[in-house]
């Protein structure tokens, strides 16, 4: 110890204001812990009284609406038809809680969007079952809410984004023109609700940031203008989001995006926010492991519970503007597998090194591949990268266009293809798994 020189305390002091003084920003008040109603609560819901028989992504009205009979029949909902499709089904709105604060939420005005509509299946059955805990009862005191679970019903028929007469009915909040965006217009300026959510799925090829992660669920406190400023009603929503956001990251860090705030003057989102509703956006995305977005369905349910009770009692005037504002933005990128490093053979008389760029038709369930780009891949990214070094690509017939004894690999082909360790097809092949595990 005798050679140490002990620095005197005064500038112990000074080095360390220096140090508190070196970063510009505020630190974000601290993060909620998770056992902070009503999160955590939400997904013990989502768990119990989530109704197994809507158990994939795609389904009818006649399904949803046949699984809500009964819980439809509980004093504690009150259901209204508020209008017709185009092809005449019923939209119905429900009515739950009797407090004093409203809110709105409606789902699936993209008939292929019904992560939320699952959420809010398995959220009415538990309103109306047996269940006696606190936390509905202080949702049912604080809140008054109304839910249209799946606007567009004449879409959700065939999993298609539009309605009927192909309209896109978020891109309909001006003109009016479809029957289903009128009914979500009258029922807004009859209720004028407090607050809103707009609930969606967004592309599954959307990443969050810079680190290229899949983007689990976006939100949003859409613009109210070109500006994009922060009027009292947009800054209430940024408050929900942002509480909502640190939830959604104790359970899947890292996959919480803030999506595009583009100001869209047709679409709903934009449009209730600046008819006086503070509205959030939320966008279910997609998760390795869950094609049909059974996670991202109890994901919703919980932060739909935690936001209906934090509105109606305040507790989201707690939240810090900075857990919204430091959300890294969703990126789109093209790609859902890249393999890269391999030399596809049976095509021309040698083996050619190409990297293989592969779109799924069903980017969720990464199911029906197919070519979309070859070549060199090197500055492209995907949600998913496979190392074929030194392996060779045996395309298959399906990947390959025959005539007159002549082959062509053609970009759109199903990408059925054998990786092998020779370009003979008589060569030992190389499963997914194993490369996987060599990474
Ligand atoms: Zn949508």
């Amino acid at each position: 110890m005798g050679g140490v020189r002990v620095r005197p305390p005064a500038l112990l002091l000074v080095l360390s204001l220096l140090a508190a003084c070196a970063g510009t920003a505020p630190s974000p008040r601290p993060a909620p812990t998770a056992d902070e109603c009503c999160f955590a609560e939400g997904l013990r819901i989502a768990e119990r009284h989530r109704v197994a028989a809507i158990e994939e992504r795609r389904f009818t009205a006649n399904e949803l609406w046949g699984q809500l009979a009964l819980p439809l029949a509980s004093p504690r909902l009150r259901s209204e038809v508020i209008g017709q499709s185009v092809q005449g089904r019923p939209l119905v709105a429900i009515t739950l809680g009797s407090g004093p604060v409203t809110v709105l939420a409606w789902s699936q005005m993209h008939g292929d969007e019904s992560a939320a509509s699952m959420a809010l299946v398995d959220f009415l059955t538990w309103v109306a079952s047996e269940d006696t805990s606190a936390v509905r009862d202080r949702l049912l005191r604080s809140v008054t809410v109304t839910l249209v679970p799946m606007l567009n019903p004449d879409g959700a028929e065939l999993f298609q984004r539009h309605n009927a007469v192909g309209v896109d009915i978020n891109r309909d909040a001006r003109r009016l023109a479809t029957p289903e965006a009128r009914a979500l217009k009258a029922l807004h300026d009859r209720l004028k609700p407090q607050f809103g959510f707009n609930l969606h799925d967004q592309n599954a090829r959307t990443t969050v940031g810079a680190g290229g992660r899949q983007a689990g669920i976006a939100l949003l406190a859409p613009a109210i203008s070109e500006a994009k400023e922060y009027d009292a009603v947009r800054a209430r929503a940024r408050l929900v989001a942002a509480r909502m956001a640190v939830r959604l990251q104790t359970q899947i860090p890292g996959q919480v995006a803030v999506y595009d705030d583009g100001f869209n003057p047709r679409a709903f989102g934009d449009l209730i926010q600046t008819w006086g509703t503070s509205t959030v956006l939320i966008e279910s995305g997609a998760l390795a492991g869950d094609p049909q977005k059974q996670r991202l369905r109890a994901l919703n349910v919980a932060a739909l519970v935690d936001a209906f009770v934090s509105i109606g009692e305040g507790a989201y005037e707690r939240a810090d503007p900075a857990w919204y504002d430091r959300l890294e933005q969703n990126r789109g990128i093209a790609l859902d597998l890249i393999v890269r490093g391999a030399q596809v053979v049976g095509v021309g008389p040698e083996p050619y090194a190409v990297d293989l760029g592969i779109t799924y038709g069903d980017a969720v369930a990464k199911t029906q591949p197919r070519l979309s780009e070859v070549g060199d891949l090197s500055g492209a990214t995907a949600l998913d990268t496979l190392d074929a070094s030194g392996l060779f690509i045996h395309p298959a017939p399906a990947m390959l266009t025959d005539q007159d004894g002549r082959r062509w690999l053609r970009i759109g082909s199903p990408a059925e293809y054998t990786l092998r360790r020779g370009p003979s097809p008589a060569s030992a092949a190389v499963t997914v798994d194993s490369l996987r595990a060599r990474r």
